[in-house]
């Protein structure tokens, strides 16, 4: 009997140019978040042409997709992402997220379709990775009501890894209104905002000391002032947090209002809180899927390696609170050891192809996570108990 990593293999041969033509085009033309039109529009007409039954502007969202082959369940979601940074373009590789989506997907899709197998491959377009998190969106929409598990890959200057814990994040803008007043002339006058914003960067580094390693606060003053002989009446402050765990998060914003709100009171300012959504949550990645990923990465020669958890954070981390759920990251910069994420070098990298080829061993791994899935109940249950157990249901 042929051997399904030979059949799998065999599929992709087939389509491999055209994936690898449309991942190029989507590297050549770079779009901003919530404005990948031409990308989404490239997945969603290579979908239709493989008779996949496409949802576009899904749940609301200008370049969103949903694309489904299949019916009932098991359903097998597999994300592409597909937006660009500003500057430098594809310096996170996304191009290369949609290309995996698109290969997992129609891998997946054959083998059900000469397999006779029950249950659904979704591939699913979510926007905006780099700016506003649309899984949230998408997820508040309902996006995952009917999907069973997700899987996607992230391109990666590390070496080939499982799905990482990533932390949470909240982004707040602090803003405090004095008075203004001629700093020499008449200073008795006025009301300082920018000392609020000094005093609550103080109470801040003053907090962090007593963090958790595995916490994160940043800030930057976005409106300090027009000109030093002015009294500030109006000042600014961005500031992210981040946490491994979604409580202790919770309990960060309590004191960071705190903070605000004292430096305030020392001022005599007023102060104004404002949340920006979306709030990411925690990554909870799934055991199983990973262990089922890395196995397969070492089988294929990739030369995996666990790695600690990442202090970065992604609108993923939602998705692992709805369903099972895995991010792996392939490898692209090969031996180019200095070559970091998010820079022009990383751009390169990302249609190179080495990259290609890492990709194509992506999309074969994740469908034959998937194919598991379908078809071994032993693996479903292992799946669902570890994603019980991670998150305490
Ligand atoms: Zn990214």
């Amino acid at each position: 009997m042929e051997k399904l990593r030979d059949i799998i293999s065999n599929s992709y041969n087939g389509y491999l140019k055209e994936i690898e033509h449309l991942v190029q085009k989507i590297h050549g033309t770079p779009e901003l978040s919530e404005q990948e039109t031409l990308a989404c529009n490239l997945q969603v007409a290579l979908l239709e042409n493989w008779q996949f039954d496409v949802e576009k502007k899904y749940k609301g969202l200008d370049t969103a997709f949903n694309a489904a082959f299949g019916e009932g369940h098991p359903n097998i979601c597999i994300m592409s992402e597909y937006d660009a940074l500003p500057g430098i373009g594809h310096g996170c590789g996304h191009n290369l997220i949609a290309g995996v989506a698109l290969g997992t997907g129609i891998i997946l899709k054959e083998l059900m379709a000469k397999n006779h197998l029950k249950g659904r491959v979704t591939v699913m377009g979510t926007p905006a990775e780099e700016k506003r998190g649309c899984k949230i969106d998408l997820i508040q929409a309902g996006a995952l009501d009917e999907v069973d598990i997700v899987l996607m890959a992230h391109p990666s200057d590390h070496p080939t890894s499982q799905s990482m814990e990533t932390a949470g994040i909240m982004q707040f803008l602090i803003s405090f209104t004095g008075r203004s007043a001629h700093a020499a002339a008449a200073p008795e006058k006025g009301v300082n905002a920018l000392d609020a914003v000094r005093l609550m960067f103080n109470g801040v580094d003053a907090w962090r000391q007593q963090l958790p390693e595995t916490s994160r606060i940043h800030g930057v003053i976005k409106d300090g002032g027009k000109a030093p002989n002015i009294i500030p009446d109006y000042a600014l402050a961005d500031f992210y947090f981040r946490s491994f765990e979604m409580d202790f998060l919770l309990s960060m914003k309590e004191r960071f209002k705190n903070i605000a709100r004292g430096a305030a009171l020392m001022t005599d300012t007023t102060v104004t809180i404002e949340e920006i959504k979306n709030t990411y949550k925690p990554g909870k990645p799934n055991l199983e899927l990973n262990k089922a990923f890395m196995k397969l990465a070492e089988e294929y020669g990739m030369e995996p390696e666990w790695l600690a958890p990442s202090r970065a954070s992604s609108d993923f981390g939602d998705v692992t609170y709805e369903v099972p759920a895995m991010h792996a990251y392939f490898n692209i910069t090969g031996d180019k050891k200095d070559i970091v994420i998010h820079s022009s070098e990383f751009t390169q990298c990302a249609s190179s192809p080495f990259a290609m080829e890492q990709m194509g061993k992506t999309s074969k791994i994740l469908s034959q996570i998937g194919y598991m899935y379908l078809t071994q109940n032993d693996f479903r249950k292992k799946v669902q108990e570890d994603w019980n157990k991670t998150l305490n249901i």
